[in-house]
């Protein structure tokens, strides 16, 4: 029987002990490390009540941090490290800083039985729009690409 456990465990527990002590701290429960190189350039715990942000979930939180740390928007070559199977704004922040992989310990289900219920949003993602219970409609104005017309003239634009 080996007692050698993976770098992605070792990374996981660290996170696992940022969410639980984030609870002790007025947090939520969920903890995250953004990992390079095979060591943790930031970290990150729910911040979603404290800050009144309900985009300071842990993930986008170490997110922010290790893109401050390495001193770029884009995190390629890194590792998103997740107490709990990240929600569909945390997989999103993710695809968009364009890390290399993600792990998780807990799952949606787990993180359901905590009240913390995701599941509806991945579902909600699967239904037609017209189902849905938040009203999203465009409504065209004649001026629509006139961002993008803007975006596309800037010869110096910094594309991501
Ligand atoms: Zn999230």
């Amino acid at each position: 029987m080996t007692t050698s456990v993976s770098p992605d465990h070792a990374w996981l527990r660290e996170s696992i002990g940022l969410a639980t002590r984030n609870v002790a701290e007025g947090g939520g429960p969920f903890g995250a490390v953004v990992v390079r190189d095979g060591l943790v350039i930031a970290t990150g715990t729910n911040q979603v009540t404290p800050t009144l942000d309900p985009t300071a979930h842990a993930e986008v939180v170490a997110i922010r941090a290790a893109c401050q740390a390495v001193g770029d928007f884009r995190l390629n070559g890194c590792v998103l490290v997740s107490s709990c199977e990240p929600c569909p704004l945390c997989l999103s922040a993710a695809l968009w800083a364009r890390v290399d992989r993600v792990v998780y310990a807990a799952d949606r289900h787990d993180a359901a039985r905590a009240g913390f219920d995701d599941r509806e949003f991945y579902e909600l993602f699967g239904k037609p729009r017209e189902q849905w219970s938040l009203p999203v409609h465009q409504v065209s104005t004649g001026e629509d690409d006139a961002p993008f017309e803007a975006w596309l003239a800037r010869a110096d634009r910094v594309d991501y």
